[in-house]
């Protein structure tokens, strides 16, 4: 549901903000729902209610975001990358381009939203408690017409963002709370992958839950029930159980894969004999020998002594005019490698490859191994990766 193609909102701290299509459902499902209780409070004044709904459900999704940025600015300052931050019809995601490395960076990372959702609750209930003098600020219920919309607003938004703090601590991954679980399991046990079984099997049994509880709240006879929408409450238990369920089990299946290749280096599944171009070739030279030859898109290209500095392709031999070639070199025109993303070290794991380079597996399709030295020694291609992946992929 979620395919990367969210439409950007807007750019906080570097970090792009979207929203999946999906998200304008719930903001108009929101909108209209509010629109009835605010209706009720101001029974003479249908735009002002309108208009109050939109407010609320607009700044309800700003605390959202807010929670997002909070993982997210935790997350970056502990070195790891953030893709960005979606919100879609159950809330909002910060996408980390790699998993935590310590027990210690996993809890603050996890902690962090629900820290900043608390902050808003207590920041909407004081100033309510503020305008209201104390009394009334019972989370909007008895409102009159004599309430003023700030306080209907924020009373809303401390009802709203207490729910979202508490379903958020629920102890099952991936929500935050199975998170600080898994945190805690894996600073007890020192057992990452154990620790990520535990919170996802947490994730499982809660997932089951809120099926269970979504289905009775639709069968149950309506006279039985608390007030407000019951049956819109268990269907959106039902679908928030069965897509946290879902990412719980691909959890489990993930960190069963990589304790299985775990133990996979880098030298065992590379091509040890690469075939790269010498930075020196001239670029008719290396056209005919190596593009024509082989017909590959692109060659590693090494230095005199054998070390990886970057790649040519073929279109950048092309970009220069035929006649023009054999009086340059591949040095001229190649990409050179100056960020390292390029490569890996040969005694690298398997694991860690996947976790780190797969972005120049999936926009090249291989990363570079190299030595201690620098020296190129093998090409790992995203075939031989999946080939080595294989055999445990089935096994789970
Ligand atoms: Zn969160």
């Amino acid at each position: 549901m979620l395919g990367g193609r969210s439409i950007q909102l807007a750019r906080v701290f570097g970090v792009r903000i979207g929203v999946d299509p999906s998200w304008f459902i719930v903001l108009f499902l929101i909108i209209w729902l509010l629109s009835d209780v605010y209706g009720d409070v101001y029974p003479t004044d249908d735009t002002k209610a309108f208009a109050l709904a939109t407010v609320s459900a607009l700044l309800f999704f700003l605390s959202v975001v807010l929670h997002e940025l909070g993982h997210a600015l935790v997350a970056i300052r502990n070195g790891i990358g953030i893709a960005g931050i979606d919100l879609w019809m159950f809330g909002g995601i910060a996408k980390m381009t790699r998993d935590t490395d310590s027990a210690g960076v996993e809890f603050r990372v996890a902690i962090a939203g629900p820290l900043v959702t608390l902050a808003i609750v207590v920041l909407c209930a004081g100033l309510g408690i503020l305008l209201t003098g104390g009394g009334g600020f019972a989370v909007g219920l008895d409102s009159t017409a004599q309430t003023s919309g700030v306080e209907l607003v924020l009373a809303y938004l401390t009802f709203v963002n207490t729910v979202l703090l508490l379903f958020n601590l629920i102890p099952g991954f991936p929500l935050d709370g199975g998170r600080i679980a898994r945190a805690i399991a894996w600073w007890r046990t020192g057992d990452r992958a154990r620790a990520t079984r535990f919170a996802a099997t947490l994730g499982r049994g809660f997932s089951l839950l809120m099926i269970a509880l979504g289905i009775l709240l639709v069968l149950l006879p309506e006279d039985t029930l608390l007030p407000g929408r019951p049956v819109l409450t268990g269907v959106w238990l039902v679908l928030i159980g069965f897509v946290l369920g879902g990412a719980a089990r691909s959890a489990d299946l993930q960190s069963r894969l990589a304790s299985r290749i775990g133990g996979i280096r880098v030298a065992d599944v590379m091509d040890a004999q690469p075939v790269a171009v010498g930075s020196g070739a001239h670029l008719d030279r290396a056209l005919e020998d190596f593009f024509l030859r082989y017909r590959w898109p692109w060659f590693p290209v090494v230095d005199d002594v054998g070390r990886f500095v970057g790649l040519i392709t073929r279109s950048e031999v092309e970009t220069v005019p035929e006649s023009a070639r054999a009086g340059q070199t591949v040095e001229d025109v190649m990409t050179r490698d100056l960020s390292g993303t390029l490569r890996v070290s040969t005694d690298e794991s398997l694991e860690r490859v996947l976790d780190a380079h797969t972005d120049g597996l999936q926009r090249l399709g291989a990363v570079m191994a190299v030595d201690g030295d620098g020296i190129l020694r093998g090409v790992v291609t995203l075939n031989q990766v999946k080939r080595a992946l294989r055999p445990a992929t089935s096994a789970v």
